[in-house]
């Protein structure tokens, strides 16, 4: 994901206060800055998920990709 990208998102719980900016973490995912917040944005395939909710997306799409036939990738 490019870098520019994590200065412009803003996490989905806080933008509305004008706050919520976000920090990389170590292995690359999106952790909202606010210290009462501290949200976790996984980072799937270099595409950043704004869910906040984003424990039951990724299940979801993994359950997808589990379900593709062989062969296709
Ligand atoms: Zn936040």
């Amino acid at each position: 994901m490019p870098d520019h990208l994590s200065e412009i998102l803003r996490c989905p719980k806080c933008s509305k206060h004008g706050k919520g900016r976000l920090a990389k973490t170590e292995n690359g995912d999106l952790q909202c800055k606010e210290t009462d917040c501290l949200s976790l944005y996984p980072v799937s395939d270099g595409m950043p998920v704004m869910l906040t909710d984003a424990g039951d997306f990724l299940g979801f799409r993994r359950k997808i990709l589990a379900a593709r036939p062989a062969g296709i990738s």
